[in-house]
């Protein structure tokens, strides 16, 4: 079946998405564009996506529990998981290499972690947007260990792309997927998403994956289904 998807949204947990960016908008956004299939994916961090998938799950959309990870060399890695617990040894993972910098919510913006009511249950004090210790070298294998797939993200863009930062982009970091608008002749299978810090922002019902059911697992073994054949 076609599954309309968006796996690259930020929540009011990173500090550049929008307050209004709740679990329960996102995702009533997300079904009034007509979307089956979302990824809440914050900077560094996955700590909002229990409440949204929980709210997902209430309302018939499937939300992969993701985060957007930040290379030592500021590139962004987007990190798609089919459970929330992998995600959760990535983010462990990441919290001990990255640098701790407070959070200045007047300038960089709150940074607040809430439950599947859109009730405060916590405000991420360290800023998230900054580099973790991860290099892109051991990005892939390290995401992959704990079952994710990792996705250089918007790397049609200069800021934080992969090809932007590097100059090219090099096969052998065993990246399989990519994201980009528009086709940068990588040869690898291209994901579009629409990064969206606004809940306007989030796509419309315009791109689509083939998946043998409309669920987290049906969706992860697709994009795995992709990744492995290469288109
Ligand atoms: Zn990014
Ligand atoms: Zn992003």
């Amino acid at each position: 079946m076609k599954l309309f998807y968006d796996l690259h949204i930020h929540s009011c947990l990173s500090p550049c998405g929008d307050e209004d960016n709740t679990p329960n908008n996102i995702v009533h956004m997300a079904i009034i564009k007509g979307l089956n299939v979302i990824a809440l994916s914050d900077h560094n961090t996955g700590k909002n996506c229990p409440a949204a998938m929980a709210v997902g799950k209430k309302s018939g959309l499937v939300v992969l529990p993701a985060m957007e990870l930040t290379t030592s060399e500021d590139i962004h890695i987007l990190c798609l998981f089919e459970r929330y617990e992998d995600l959760q040894k990535l983010e462990a993972h990441i919290q001990k290499t990255r640098l701790t910098i407070k959070n200045k919510p007047e300038i960089f913006g709150r940074q607040r972690i809430l439950d599947e009511n859109d009730e405060p249950v916590g405000e991420e004090e360290n800023l998230l947007i900054v580099s973790s210790g991860v290099s892109v070298e051991e990005a892939a294998s390290l995401v992959k260990g704990f079952g994710g797939i990792p996705v250089p993200a918007h790397i049609d863009k200069q800021a934080n792309g992969i090809i932007g930062v590097l100059g090219a982009f090099d096969h052998g970091l065993g990246f399989e997927m990519v994201e980009s608008a528009s086709d940068t002749g990588v040869g690898l299978p291209r994901i579009t998403n629409s990064d969206a810090h606004y809940l306007w922002d989030i796509s419309e019902a315009e791109h689509y994956i083939e998946a043998e059911t409309c669920s987290a697992h049906g969706v992860f073994a697709a994009l795995k289904r992709m990744c492995r054949e290469g288109k």
